[in-house]
């Protein structure tokens, strides 16, 4: 016990050393950590082994995490940013935004209809290019020397494997190093000089960048009505006036859609449930509902706008109750009650 303590002690002290001694010239490096610090929710493994993650996997994730930054943040059209779309590093715009714009203008919607079209092998390249010439090797060095704590330096691999230990503390503080990173990628954003003229209060901006995209979660109205035949998931009560969609797994704990991750609830139930994670009840219905009896409905609803992958879903909820459980955490219940 002593010893894992330790372990979270240096990794939290490796994570501050990162953020103020790496030196962070584009913003590749806050998402290669924040791609990390995801795929280690989305397993199903114990605090001290060590974890594999291939190449391929970093990739959709850094893809997934660029999406929206490649969109217009500004319609302003005196902005000296290239079609209102910020820059995330200074001169040149990265070639990952570049590419992920090209995508969005031939119509594509998101990684799933990225992945079946005919731009996506050349794009994958690109971008696994981008991770070998920069994050890959550069988010070790703190202070111009390189410190490798979270993996080895291992050249000629297609993955990288993370130290014994290190996945269970980017579980253990996922959420930390979510705000950490984002943060600081927000604050490089804004320091680009070119960008000064587009970007308002921080706060607009995080939204921007990693809000959830409303317009699109309402595609799951349509199937997830049928699916609780117009009840409300939480209250069982009909659902009159506008349904909301809830993200079960809150989204400010896990910043991603994934299609089942989405039940169909009370304006006032969303609201009283806020970012909480809801009680165990409300789990096993949770499973039932999206992941065992309309698990196939709902992939072949939502997969065009979604990633919907049942098995990862599950390992995210199952991290989310243990941390809870570990954390002493209540769970949300009904309005205003938390067991
Ligand atoms: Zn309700």
């Amino acid at each position: 016990m002593e010893t894992l303590f330790k372990h979270q002690i240096d990794f939290i002290s490796y994570l501050q050393r990162l953020l103020q001694e790496g030196d962070f010239s584009s913003t590749y490096k806050f998402a290669f950590l924040h791609a990390i610090a995801d795929i280690c929710i989305e397993k199903n493994i114990q605090n001290s082994e060590r974890l594999t993650i291939p190449f391929d996997e970093i990739v959709d994730k850094l893809i997934l995490l660029y999406w929206q930054h490649a969109k217009p943040f500004s319609t302003n059209t005196t902005a000296k940013v290239d079609g209102g779309i910020l820059l995330q590093n200074a001169g040149k715009q990265s070639k990952i935004i570049s590419d992920i714009t090209f995508l969005q203008l031939d119509g594509i919607k998101n990684l799933s209809q990225a992945k079946n079209s005919s731009l996506w092998k050349s794009i994958y390249k690109n971008t696994l290019n981008t991770l070998k010439k920069g994050p890959l090797w550069r988010l070790q060095v703190l202070s111009k020397q390189e410190d490798c704590f979270l993996f080895p330096h291992t050249k000629g691999q297609n993955f990288i494997e993370l130290n014994e230990g290190v996945a269970g503390c980017f579980r253990q503080f996922h959420d930390l190093v979510v705000r950490f990173t984002r943060q600081g990628w927000i604050e490089k954003i804004s320091k680009i000089q070119d960008n000064q003229t587009v970007v308002g209060r921080s706060g607009e901006l995080n939204d921007f960048l990693f809000g959830t995209n409303r317009s699109s979660i309402v595609q799951a109205v349509g199937v997830l009505q049928e699916i609780q035949q117009g009840e409300c998931f939480y209250c069982n009560k009909p659902i009159k006036g506008a349904p909301e969609v809830d993200h079960f797994i809150p989204f400010a704990k896990y910043g991603n859609d994934l299609g089942h991750n989405f039940v169909l609830t009370h304006k006032s139930c969303n609201n009283s449930k806020r970012d909480y994670l809801a009680a165990l009840p409300h789990r096993d219905n949770w499973i039932n509902q999206n992941l065992v009896t309309h698990e196939a409905t709902i992939k072949n609803e939502l997969s065009s706008y979604f990633s919907c992958d049942p098995e990862r879903t599950s390992y995210v909820a199952d991290w989310a109750y243990q941390i809870a459980k570990k954390n002493g955490s209540r769970l949300w219940l009904s309005k205003d009650t938390f067991i």
